[in-house]
C-alpha cells in the first residue's frame, strides 16, 4: 500500500512477516495505511520519523523488545505527538500485561485475536491520542534518592565459590555464590551476581516497596558463580527500576552475549530481552570510571579468562574486591621442569605481577579476596585460579590493608573448616604483630566504613 498522509496510519512492529501481512490485509480493508517494521530499532525509528496515529508492536522480538519500544516512544512525549500503542503478544502472564501498561502501552492484545477486536480498539478514540502542550504526559518517576549522609557500608549476600552449597554444614557462613552489596554516597553498587543476588533483590524490593530503584551491578567475570543469580534478581523485572551492568568483554564472548546466553532456552524460561526492567549492559574499556560520587578503579587479576578486581573509593574509605585470584608467585614456583635460569625469570615476572596487585589494593580500608584453599589443599589445586589463606594474608600485610575478608569459600568447606582457616589467618597476622583485622565473609554480615578522624590542629 502507498504511504499517504491523507489516511490514518498504523505502524506494525513485529518480526513475524506472516503476522504483518495479516494485519495489513485487515487494516488496509478498514481504511488504514499500514507501515511495517521487522525489528524494534527500525520500528522506533519509523515511529519517530513518520508519526503514525497508532503503533502495533510485538512484545517479544530480537533487538528492542515491546517494553523498550513503548518506553522509547513515550519518552518523546511533547517532542512527537503520541500514537496509540497496542502491544500484541502470545504471553498471557498478568505480569507482562501490567509491565506493558506501566511502560506506556494503551492496550494489550493476546494473540491470536480477531480483526474486529483490533479495529474496535483502533477506532476507539480514533487513533492518535491528543497530547496537548499544556498537558504533557507525566515524566517517569524519579529514582529514589538514597540518603547520602549515611556512612558507606557493605553487606555480604553470597560468599561461596563455584556452586551454591546450602545445607546444615554451611548455615553459619552461608551457601550462596558471590554477591556483595555496597551502599556509598547515595549509590547502590552490587559486586557480582552469584546466587546471593536473589535474596538481595527480594530485600531491595521490600525496602523500596514500589519506589523506583537505580542501581549499578559490577561483574568481575562471567564464570557462572558470578552471574547465575541475575535471572532471579527481582528488581530487573520492574520497568520502573534502572539496572546498569558494567563488566569487561570475556575471552570468547562479549559481556552482553554471555549474560543473555544463560537465560536462553533451554536453560531458562524468560530471556533477558523479555525482562521488563530498564537494563543497560556496558562493556568497560577504561580502567577508571565513576558511579555518582564513587570513583572505581579496576585491575586484571590472575584467573582463567578475563577477570578483574574492583576498587571503590567512597567518601569514607575504599573497598577492594578480588573474588577470584591466584597469586602469581606461588603458581610460578610450582612450574617445575624448567631450567633454573628460566625458573628464576618466571619468578621475577610473577613477583612483578603480584606487586601490581599489591599496589592496586594498597592501603585499602577493606579487602575482600579469594582465599578458597588452605596451604595443603593448594598444593593439589595449583593453576585452578584461586588463592590460599597464607598468600592472601601476606598480600594484605604487604599492602597495608586495614580489614581483610576471606572470600569465595570452597564448596567442599563446611563451617568448621572455614573457621579453622580464619584462625590460621589470624595466627599469621599475630606472628607479624600487625593490626590487620581478619574475618571470613559470611552471609548477612555488614561492615560500616568509618571516616578516619580528622587530625587536630
Ligand atoms: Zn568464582
Ligand atoms: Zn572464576
Amino acid at each position: 500500500m502507498q504511504y499517504s498522509r491523507a489516511m490514518k496510519t498504523v505502524l506494525v512492529i513485529d518480526d513475524d512477516a506472516g503476522f504483518r501481512k495479516q494485519i495489513t490485509q485487515w487494516l488496509g480493508g478498514a481504511g488504514w495505511c499500514v507501515l511495517e517494521a521487522a525489528d524494534g530499532e527500525s520500528g522506533i525509528h519509523l515511529a519517530i520519523e513518520l508519526k503514525p496515529e497508532a503503533v502495533i508492536c510485538s512484545l517479544h522480538m530480537p533487538g528492542s523488545n515491546g517494553f523498550q519500544i513503548c518506553r522509547s516512544i513515550r519518552e518523546r512525549a511533547g517532542v512527537i505527538e503520541q500514537p496509540k500503542i497496542i502491544v500484541t503478544t502470545g504471553s498471557v502472564y498478568a505480569t507482562d500485561r501490567r509491565s506493558a501498561i506501566e511502560v506506556g502501552a494503551d492496550e494489550y492484545l493476546v494473540k491470536p485475536f480477531k480483526a474486529d477486536d483490533l479495529i474496535r480498539i483502533l477506532d476507539l478514540g480514533q487513533g492518535r491520542r491528543p497530547v496537548a502542550a499544556s498537558a504533557p504526559r507525566p515524566p517517569p518517576p524519579a529514582y529514589t534518592i538514597l540518603p547520602a549522609d549515611q556512612p558507606p557500608r557493605l553487606k555480604f549476600w553470597g560468599v561461596r565459590g563455584s556452586i551454591p552449597t546450602p545445607g546444615p554444614s554451611t548455615v553459619w557462613y552461608g551457601g550462596n555464590t558471590s554477591c556483595v552489596e555496597v551502599r556509598a554516597d547515595g549509590e547502590i553498587i552490587i559486586l557480582d551476581a552469584g546466587s546471593g543476588i536473589r535474596p538481595l533483590g527480594l530485600a531491595l524490593a521490600k525496602e523500596f516497596d514500589h519506589r523506583p530503584i537505580n542501581l549499578t551491578l559490577l561483574i568481575t567475570h562471567t564464570h557462572w558463580d558470578h552471574i547465575q543469580g541475575f535471572p532471579f534478581f527481582i528488581p530487573a523485572y520492574s520497568p520502573h527500576n534502572k539496572v546498569r551492568i558494567f563488566g569487561y568483554e570475556g575471552a570468547r564472548k562479549g559481556l552482553h552475549s554471555t549474560l543473555t546466553s544463560q537465560m536462553e532456552s533451554p536453560y531458562f524460561p524468560v530471556s533477558m530481552r523479555h525482562m521488563p526492567g530498564n537494563i543497560a549492559v556496558t562493556e568497560l574499556k577504561d580502567r577508571e570510571f565513576t558511579i555518582g560520587q564513587v570513583k572505581v578503579t579496576t585491575a586484571f587479576v590472575n584467573h582463567p579468562g578475563v577477570c578483574v578486581g574492583y576498587r571503590l573509593f567512597s567518601s569514607a574509605g575504599s573497598i577492594a574486591y578480588l573474588p577470584d585470584n591466584e597469586p602469581f608467585q606461588r603458581l610460578r614456583s610450582h612450574s617445575g621442569g624448567q631450567p633454573a635460569a628460566d625458573q628464576l625469570e618466571a619468578l621475577k615476572y610473577a613477583s612483578e605481577q603480584d606487586q601490581k596487585i599489591i599496589e592496586f589494593i594498597r592501603d585499602a580500608d577493606v579487602l575482600i579476596i579469594d582465599a578458597q584453599y588452605d596451604d595443603v589443599e593448594y598444593e593439589s589445586h595449583v593453576g585452578w585460579g584461586h588463592g590460599c589463606v597464607d598468600d592472601v594474608v601476606a598480600l594484605a600485610l604487604f599492602a597495608g590493608v586495614k580489614q581483610l575478608f576471606l572470600f569465595h569459600h570452597d564448596p567442599d568447606h563446611d563451617d568448621a573448616q572455614i573457621s579453622r582457616m580464619l584462625d590460621r589467618a589470624r595466627q599469621i597476622v599475630a606472628m607479624h604483630g600487625d593490626a590487620l583485622a581478619v574475618d571470613a565473609a559470611r552471609e548477612g554480615l555488614e561492615y560500616v566504613l568509618k571516616s578516619a578522624p580528622k587530625a587536630e590542629g
